[in-house]
């Protein structure tokens, strides 16, 4: 059976464990703060076993919460997919959903309070007066020309601009820190936008939005957040994640840590871009199986248990770990599979056999294991019919050297039945082979016949009880290792035109009925799993979740 994969480097796992050793931190508390303007993906997985990870393995305390800034682009049907997402992982939030727009009012409170301070100040510069005068990496920025308002004129605009009196674009607040600093981020950022939308969770309340830096540290402090992890391109916003902290009347100091972010081959990890794919109908919603959102992966027969190990076996490091290939992925839930998933035959291209030494009405019936290492999965009952089916696959008519399927004149055993011998192919008037005549050799029941070699071992359906399937057989969107690398260039130029490809199959007949969301692995074809929302006990339609070969294992050997 499988072996366990060791758990790779997780330095901030390691750091907790010394703190909490130390006596440094008693009980640790972290959070998942999605933004839901997307459907999470393989990306968010990491960050999500990292933070409920964490707070599961040290009695910890782990809160959801959504990052809802800017309603613009968020939305409801958004905010039930992460919470539907999180749960299927496995993992359940302390207290209830919290919303960073639960700390709306407070931010508020502190925005003024740094007014008062002389330390925010209302600037009327357009957004692109702005980034003009913020400077660039070698020269420091220009302070505007509103910097130096008074502390009343400011307060006054600031809840003017708060009543909503004022145009989107036409003012904003900003801090008051450092035109000079060469950290950008310390640059005077901006705290406050103005917007008229409406807002998910707030309605018409607001008419001006806190930004991420002066929403998401604060927001930590009110938590009483210990540990607040994120990716690596918020390393150069900690110094203001800090001066947030040092600056505000905050109730607790939580301290930011970065990791880097999950890169897998072949796919993109961006909401943004993968909502394109969406928008543009290349793929039939968020939760495609070809996506690699979380729902798509469910929905492509993942387990949660697979999306688990896989993060375990990618780890957590502080500094950019490149491409992680997408064969780490697929070796996890097939090991999964390999252990858990009952057996059945299923023939996608199907080639109608007929037994010419049987009579018309022989049956015979097999009683197969559902699983070779596993005696608490049911029983299979397998019957073999006079017309039955192979894979086209399965049957060459010249056959090269090496080919021990079906050729004209060999033979080969029907998986948990007989040897049978090809002797005759039936052409349909184009040349096609639609028809093989074999015989039965009724003395190979469960043994190879003496003195002959019979290599080949086909899986198969009887054509009288088969019961029909739709096989959804699904490959990489992109044929680019890294689709979206050329920032110039297209994705949509990378895409795989055959990463989805239908089969009407025949599967043996205990599969009649498979409930959605039921997984097999159909012998010498792959891993498959009934599609949650097409399937149906009268219409089953399967959806590939990986294949049979396990290149992971033999990258691993080599290395
Ligand atoms: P995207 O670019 O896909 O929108 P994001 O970082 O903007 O991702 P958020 O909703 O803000 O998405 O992310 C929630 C959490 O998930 C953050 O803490 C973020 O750092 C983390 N996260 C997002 N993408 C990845 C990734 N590829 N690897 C690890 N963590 C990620
Ligand atoms: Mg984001």
């Amino acid at each position: 059976m499988t072996t366990e994969t060791p758990k790779a480097p997780n330095f901030i796992r390691n750091q907790v464990r010394e703190e909490m050793a130390d006596g440094q931190v008693e009980r640790i508390v972290t959070r998942f703060p999605p933004e839901p303007n997307g459907f999470l993906h393989i990306g968010h997985a990491k960050s999500i076993c990292l933070n409920f990870g964490l707070a599961e393995e040290t009695g910890g305390q782990c809160h959801m919460r959504f990052d809802d800034t800017n309603p613009a682009k968020e939305e409801q049907v958004y905010i039930d997919a992460i919470k539907e997402d999180v749960n299927w992982l496995g993992y359940e939030w302390t207290g209830p959903v919290r919303f960073a727009s639960d700390y709306f009012d407070q931010l508020y409170v502190w925005a003024q309070h740094l007014v008062r301070e002389g330390k925010a100040y209302v600037d009327d510069l357009s957004p692109d007066d702005i980034r003009d005068y913020r400077g660039t990496l070698t020269e420091p920025g220009t302070p505007s020309p509103y910097r130096e308002r008074g502390v009343e004129e400011n307060l006054e605009l600031l809840e003017r601009m708060r009543q909503g009196e004022f145009a989107e674009g036409g003012k904003v607040l900003r801090a008051r820190i450092d035109m000079a600093s060469p950290n950008i981020n310390l640059r005077d950022p901006i705290l406050y936008r103005i917007r008229h939308a409406t807002h998910h969770q707030t309605g018409d309340k607001w008419h001006i939005y806190p930004s991420y830096d002066f929403t998401h540290g604060q927001s930590d402090a009110i938590e009483g957040i210990t540990h607040s992890l994120c990716t690596l391109e918020f390393e150069d916003h900690r110094p203001l994640y800090e001066w947030f902290l040092d600056n505000l009347p905050v109730p607790a100091r939580p301290r930011q840590i970065e990791f880097a972010r999950l890169n897998l081959n072949y796919t993109l990890t961006s909401k943004r871009k993968l909502k394109l794919l969406v928008d543009e109908g290349i793929v039939d919603g968020w939760d495609d199986p070809r996506m690699p959102t979380i729902s798509g992966m469910r929905r492509r027969g993942y387990t949660p248990a697979s999306i688990r190990k896989f993060c375990d076996m990618v780890g957590v490091s502080r500094s950019d770990s490149g491409l992680v290939d997408i064969a780490m992925l697929t070796h996890a839930i097939r090991s999964d599979l390999e252990d858990n998933a009952p057996r059945a035959m299923c023939v996608l291209r199907p080639l109608k056999v007929v037994l010419t030494n049987v009579a018309e009405d022989f049956e015979e019936t097999y009683d197969v294991a559902g699983h070779p290492a596993r005696d608490d999965m049911a029983v299979r009952r397998v019957p073999l019919t006079r017309e039955l089916y192979i894979d086209h696959h399965d049957f060459m008519e010249e056959p090269p050297k090496k080919f021990f399927r079906l050729a004209p004149g060999r033979e080969v055993r029907l998986r948990n039945s007989y040897v049978i011998r090809c002797d005759e192919v039936i052409k349909d008037a184009s040349g096609e082979v639609v028809e093989l005549r074999c015989s039965v050799d009724f003395d190979t029941l469960g043994k190879n016949p003496e003195g002959r070699k019979v290599k080949g071992v086909l899986h198969w359906v009887s054509a009288v009880h088969g019961v029909p399937l739709e096989v959804r057989l699904y490959d990489n969107l992109f044929t680019e290792e890294q689709p979206d690398r050329d920032r110039d260039a297209d994705f949509f130029d990378h895409l795989n035109p055959e990463s989805l490809i239908t089969y009407r199959a025949i599967g043996e007949p205990s599969l009649a009925g498979t409930a959605p969301e039921t997984r097999f692995q159909f012998e010498r074809v792959g891993y498959f799993c009934t599609d949650r929302h097409a399937s149906t006990p009268e219409h089953l339609v399967f959806n590939r979740t990986v294949g049979l070969k396990d290149t992971w294992a033999k990258i691993r050997k080599k290395g």
